[in-house]
């Protein structure tokens, strides 16, 4: 069945590409999604699959009750795009003014789709059931998926895949990572509040400017000189917000900034340190301060067996492809809901393309993929879930023989 299978997504491989140009062309922002969920319901209605709209509140589940019985395997595509004008000139680029698919979820979607199409072509035979989970909102913390869980998408589920096309992989690069392969990514913000006054009297006030920029060169020594070596943190200011005309001294200064870790004790250890060193540098200054910190998604930890079985199986899938294990991406993704319930394995499919000027990082308003990538994820979503239904089906008990 495989083999036929694999036959039968490149044979779509076309309409792939045709869907994803289409959803491209009009992007929608997350929790903002509206027509993008409607057209993924309705093509897999079209299809039968048995379709659940409004999950979590944008999400669309489908359901794929396979021929024979057995267990539940889902996979998971993202459908929100970005806050970002499109550069790329493409044919078909985005009619949506600052609104730009520029992460590939429009791929991650196209894939799922025609994924689902294939899969309903040998439904008869498939040893359980396929979840396809379309989630809204993954770029923007809380996101779509937390939501999606509390809703039931993974009701009955026996283990999760999921991919990332990804701009800067070579095409037929396929990346898997056992334990945490995406970090924990938070939100900080630092007001400080000195006392504001004539840029000529600097002994009257208590510079606001001077004290921020004090902390700003603190927090570097955080990762260098408290974090372990052997352990990973990022602490990046994002921004640096204060003054006015040249001759006042300013009143307050905003920092904003992220955190981004893999292990709860670092993280834990950098919220910490964050607020000793404002505290630190604010009371030795005469300033005060006001601490915000957010927690965004937290890591990507993926199961090490499922993810040993996934690049056993992964290797040989498509040709030219390189199967190996990558480095943690400091990235945040919140498919780590999903492998925090159930087993389960995210994985990179190479997407870039030099020589084509594919090569852009995500996010950028240039960014764009090979989209033969989706071939290669469409082949290693479908064959991983039978893979997982086939490892795990049932066993018909025997007939019994007459004494
Ligand atoms: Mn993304």
């Amino acid at each position: 069945m495989i083999e036929n299978l694999y036959q039968r997504l490149e044979e779509c491989f076309g309409e792939m590409v045709d869907l994803r140009r289409m959803l491209h062309q009009e992007p929608e922002l997350s929790f903002k999604e509206e027509k993008t969920p409607r057209m993924i319901a309705d093509y897999l209605v079209k299809l039968g699959v048995e379709v659940k709209c409004g999950v979590g509140g944008r999400g669309v589940v489908g359901y794929i009750k396979g021929g024979k019985p057995g267990k539940t395997v889902a996979l998971r595509a993202d459908f929100d795009a970005l806050p970002i004008q499109e550069e790329t000139g493409l044919p078909f680029a985005s009619k949506n003014p600052g609104v730009m698919h520029a992460c590939g979820h429009d791929g991650h979607t196209a894939t799922l789709l025609v994924v689902a199409k294939v899969l309903m072509e040998h439904q008869e035979k498939l040893q359980g059931t396929v979840v396809l989970i379309h989630q809204f909102a993954e770029e923007i913390a809380p996101g779509g998926a937390i939501e999606m869980i509390k809703d039931g998408c993974l009701d009955g589920v026996d283990a999760i895949y999921g991919t990332h096309l990804w701009s800067t992989m070579p095409l037929g690069d396929i990346g898997y990572c056992p334990g945490p392969i995406m970090a924990a990514a938070d939100r900080f913000e630092i007001k400080v509040h000195g006392r504001g006054g004539h840029g000529a009297s600097p002994h009257e006030t208590v510079d606001a400017i001077a004290v921020a920029s004090s902390v700003v060169q603190s927090l570097q020594h955080i990762v260098s000189r408290n974090v372990n070596p052997l352990k990973s943190a990022v602490v990046s200011v994002g921004a640096f917000h204060a003054g006015g005309p040249f001759n006042v001294i300013a009143d307050t200064a905003t920092l904003i900034g992220t955190v981004r870790t893999f292990d709860p004790e670092i993280q834990q250890l950098v919220i910490e340190r964050i607020e000793q060193t404002t505290k630190g540098i604010c009371d030795a200054m005469g300033a005060t301060y006001a601490y915000n910190y957010e927690k965004g998604y937290p890591a990507l930890v993926n199961d090490p067996e499922e993810t040993r079985l996934f690049a056993e199986f992964a290797d040989g899938v498509h040709p030219n492809t390189h199967v190996y294990q990558m480095e943690p991406i400091m990235g945040g993704e919140d498919f780590s809901y999903y492998v925090k319930e159930v087993p389960g394995t995210f994985f990179f499919t190479g997407a870039g393309n030099k020589e084509e000027g594919i090569m852009y990082p995500h996010h950028h308003p240039k960014f764009d993929f090979d989209e033969r990538a989706m071939l290669i994820a469409a082949k290693l979503l479908a064959g991983n879930a039978i893979r997982f239904l086939d490892r795990n089906k049932e066993v018909q008990p025997k007939a019994k023989t007459k004494l």
